[in-house]
């Protein structure tokens, strides 16, 4: 590496090329398509290896123009993030916990063998684009403005190796309610035939490729009459993750103490943000047993025959938490209770985040754009 190889692009050099229209969003944001309507702008960042980074630039949204052998089109060298921005009670726009999206951004790419930046320039580059593109956020604590960070492998070579060129690019999107009246609770399809990631793969990682083979198994889930699929590894069949989302259980223990559960990191389920703030919360507060383990399909049958599983649900950006009602497993439907009594434990800790991304509350996690 020469010495004069940009090792990161630096916010100071954003270039701007910004034409204000007027947003055009509907009265109800809950007409909202998810990920279907992009505001004006974009921030991209070209990288190639000869050179290193060149100046970030905030531009109009616009087709990519890439080579037809681009290495992201052939072997998905392509990751990418999901975070938020939100419109608070006070007017000003919050992000939540970036620091958390940006390091395993980092992280992705470093696995996905793309180059590496500096965290904290990214993190003002985005800032000044959300900034400049608040006027799509909807005025709603239900609304937000969803923040899509991609970063590709654009050289034109067929050969399986590492990309010398790449394009860091984000687009954001305004994001209706997830549930616009009411939690929803969905049904899961458990079926172990599926394995989403395995240990050495790369299911910890926010990488393309791990998406695309699961819209196959959900459309199988949707034939079953289940919205979202439980994804089981190894023989113990433990539960991984909900679709793309983490998963919780709240239960009853043998010492009769109320506990809190989601499966381990051990490189098979995504660090989801919302997961480790959930986790984050129901420590400090410590009114309840927190704990990150494995959970095997005997076991939660067990608990759900016992009536000690009080609770489960999913975590994640787009829904926070998402009740689960039940699944299906070997052809057999089996019922959780979650919504029974209300989901006193799911319903705090929704709250909780809620408080924090719309300024309700002040909170170190929620940064002010
Ligand atoms: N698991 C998977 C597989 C996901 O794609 C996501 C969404 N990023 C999550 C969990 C939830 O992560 P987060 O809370 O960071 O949105």
């Amino acid at each position: 590496l020469s010495t004069s190889v940009k090792e990161t692009f630096k916010f100071d050099d954003l270039q701007l090329d910004v034409r204000k229209t007027k947003p055009d969003l509907p009265d109800d944001p809950s007409k909202l398509v998810f990920g279907g309507r992009f505001t004006d702008h974009m921030l991209t960042i070209e990288w190639d290896s000869k050179d290193g980074w060149g100046r970030p630039k905030i531009g109009p949204l616009k087709n990519l123009e890439i080579h037809p052998a681009a290495k992201c089109l052939h072997y998905a060298i392509e990751i990418f993030e999901g975070m938020k921005a939100y419109k608070g009670v006070d007017d000003k726009v919050r992000l939540f916990r970036p620091d958390l999206n940006l390091s395993r951004l980092h992280r992705s790419a470093t696995r996905s063998a793309l180059p590496g930046f500096d965290k904290q320039e990214l993190f003002k580059c985005i800032q000044k684009l959300v900034a400049l593109e608040k006027d799509w956020i909807p005025k709603s604590t239900s609304a937000s403005l969803y923040i899509r960070p991609t970063f590709i492998g654009t050289e034109p070579t067929l050969g399986v190796s590492a990309s010398n060129k790449a394009l860091l690019y984000v687009l954001t999107s305004p994001a209706g309610p997830y549930f616009p009246s009411g939690f929803k609770p969905v049904t899961l399809y458990a079926n172990p035939k599926y394995i989403r990631a395995f240990p050495g793969g790369v299911g910890n990682y926010k990488c393309g490729s791990n998406y695309g083979p699961t819209v196959y198994v959900n459309i199988e889930a949707n034939k079953k009459g289940c919205q979202q699929v439980l994804w089981l590894f190894d023989k113990e069949e433990y539960l991984t993750e909900a679709g793309t989302m983490n998963i919780f259980l709240v239960i009853k223990n043998d010492q009769g103490e109320v506990e809190l559960i989601t499966p381990p990191l051990n490189g098979t389920i995504l660090e989801g943000v919302t997961r480790q703030s959930i986790l984050d919360l129901a420590r400090r507060e410590g009114k309840i047993k927190v704990s990150e383990r494995e959970i095997s399909m005997k076991e939660t049958l067990s608990l759900l025959e016992n009536g000690r599983l009080l609770e489960a649900f999913g975590s994640g950006t787009a829904c926070v938490v998402c009740p689960i009602e039940g699944f299906l497993y070997n052809d057999k439907k089996f019922a959780i209770p979650t919504m029974s009594k209300g989901a006193p434990y799911m319903t705090e800790f929704a709250k909780n985040l809620n408080q924090i991304q719309y300024g309700l509350v002040k909170h170190e996690w929620a940064p002010i754009v």
